[in-house]
């Protein structure tokens, strides 16, 4: 058994008889929460793993009073390290994932819920709550929710910052607080409970009074989390505090439950893959088809796709080596029928009209479209596992950039990567301009580290 040394010995004392969950400060069960999808490593001095609310609001109300930071973590898919830290883990993963109740259009769930659990589990009610294949497989709703999540299928349903009704949150000074969307009269909330009331006004005057400022910085970019969501979340009769929660990675409170909207699943679906012989005319076709509305719209380069194709030999099939670009585009239609047409016309202006896309693929099966898209997102974790020292690394994921500048950025990022002599993978959600790079790099060398600070500022 290994020895704590005070610190660590301490705190598993002092809070192991206070919790319903485990609270663990031995060095070997923390190093397994030192890391998450990004490249970082901080090990935490004891991880928490909450059964209860109570347990929630008696951790961060102790960590309060020692000093000590709390980071919440979900599945730690996370790539931009949010989930570490020096701190108490709050590991919501282990107990917090039941699904409480659903209602016609809503569902209640707990924070550790993972989205594709609660996604099968609404799909016996025909219904499902923000479709999206990149992270749902592991990411859990409290992730999703404090990082206003957004992925391939955005164009359709937005981030979740959309989805959410309520949310209950454990807040700095271990208060249980539900937040919502909260009434207004003459501009003042009346809310019985009167610490929710104080916060509320407080508020509400603050964006008043700053309102010229948040206006003036308003995102040029259809999709950004970058510091709080200030803008839109004030009303004459309405704040919407979950509105500003969501997004704010657990720095105003830690989410123990949600209420989240849910949507009737597609009748029928159609996903086309279009390939390109250069990646600006991938870039060009994604402005024409955004206005098709499609449900979702992603951008694959040369090396994402041949990095797919080490890793699937479908995909060699699938996707020929001249291929520089692909786009992966989905419909969805109330008739039969009618997500062929519009695939089909799709692929008629893209290839045969606009002469863009030098090769398409349509699927309407399953298990084909499942293909598809797993083309999108096969680089993760597989490429890991091939030959050779570099490794595609997650240093410049989800950078936002407004659309009618996404070929100008490209570019300048491209010469930038040749400057430094890296090779870059790129996927995008190419409507609303969210972009990923890896580098290929391999952090044991520090030459590669110098070159991944230098391309990172
Ligand atoms: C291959 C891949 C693709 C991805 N694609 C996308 C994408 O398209 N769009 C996108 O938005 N993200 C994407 N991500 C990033 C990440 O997976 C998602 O943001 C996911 O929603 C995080 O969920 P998680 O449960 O893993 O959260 P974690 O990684 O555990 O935590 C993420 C953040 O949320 C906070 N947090 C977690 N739980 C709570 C809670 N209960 N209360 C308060 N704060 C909490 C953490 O402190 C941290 O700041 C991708 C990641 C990978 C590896």
């Amino acid at each position: 058994m290994e020895q704590l040394d005070t610190q660590s010995e301490r705190i598993q004392g002092d809070l192991r008889g206070l919790l319903a969950g485990e609270i663990r400060c031995d060095v070997l069960y923390c190093q397994l929460f030192a890391g998450d999808g990004s490249i970082y490593e901080v090990r935490p001095v004891g991880v928490v793993q909450p059964r209860n609310v109570a347990d929630v609001a008696t951790t961060i109300r102790y960590a309060a009073e020692k000093n000590l930071a709390v980071h919440a973590r979900g599945a730690g898919t996370g790539t931009t390290g949010g989930c570490l830290g020096s701190g108490l883990v709050l590991d919501f993963s282990r107990h917090f994932h039941r699904i409480l109740e659903s209602g016609d259009d809503w569902t209640r769930v707990q924070a550790g819920v993972v989205r594709e659990r609660l996604n099968y589990h609404l799909q016996r009610q025909g219904r499902q709550c923000v479709a999206d294949p990149t992270d749902r497989e592991v990411g859990t709703v409290g992730g999703a929710l404090a990082v206003n999540a957004a992925g391939s299928f955005w164009p359709k349903s937005g981030s979740m910052s959309r989805h959410v009704r309520r949310m209950q949150v454990v807040l700095a000074d271990g208060k249980l607080m539900e937040a919502g969307r909260e009434p207004l009269r003459q501009g003042v909330s009346d809310d019985p409970d009167p610490r929710k009331r104080d916060l509320v006004n407080s508020l509400a005057s603050l964006l008043r009074s700053h309102r010229e400022v948040i206006e003036r910085h308003r995102t040029r970019c259809a999709v950004d989390s970058c510091g709080y969501r200030l803008e839109d979340i004030l009303r004459d009769d309405v704040l919407d505090l979950a509105g500003l929660l969501v997004g704010s990675e657990g720095t105003l409170g830690v989410v123990t439950e949600a209420t989240l909207a849910t949507q009737p699943l597609p009748r029928h679906r159609g996903v086309a893959l279009l390939l390109f012989d250069s990646i600006d005319k991938a870039i060009r076709s994604a402005t024409c088809i955004a206005a098709r509305q499609p449900n979702a719209c992603d951008l694959l380069d040369r090396r994402h796709l041949s990095l797919a194709r080490q890793t699937d030999i479908r995909f060699d099939v699938l996707v020929p080596r001249q291929a520089e670009a692909a786009l992966v585009v989905e419909h969805e239609g109330e008739r039969e029928g009618e997500v062929e047409e519009q695939v089909e016309a799709l692929v008629e202006e893209i290839r045969h009209s606009r002469h863009l896309a030098f090769g398409s693929l349509q699927a309407f099966d399953s298990g084909e479209m499942e293909l598809f898209w797993r083309l999108t997102h096969s680089i993760q974790p597989s490429a890991r596992r091939l030959g050779g020292s570099a490794r595609p690394v997650p240093v410049l994921d989800d950078i936002a950039v407004p659309v009618e500048s996404l070929s100008d950025f490209l570019v300048r990022c491209q010469n930038l990567f040749k400057r430094h002599e890296v090779t870059v993978s790129l996927s995008a959600h190419a409507i609303q301009g969210q972009i990923r790079f890896q580098p290929f790099l391999n952090l044991a060398r520090p030459a590669d580290v110098a070159k991944m600070r230098k391309i990172a500022e």
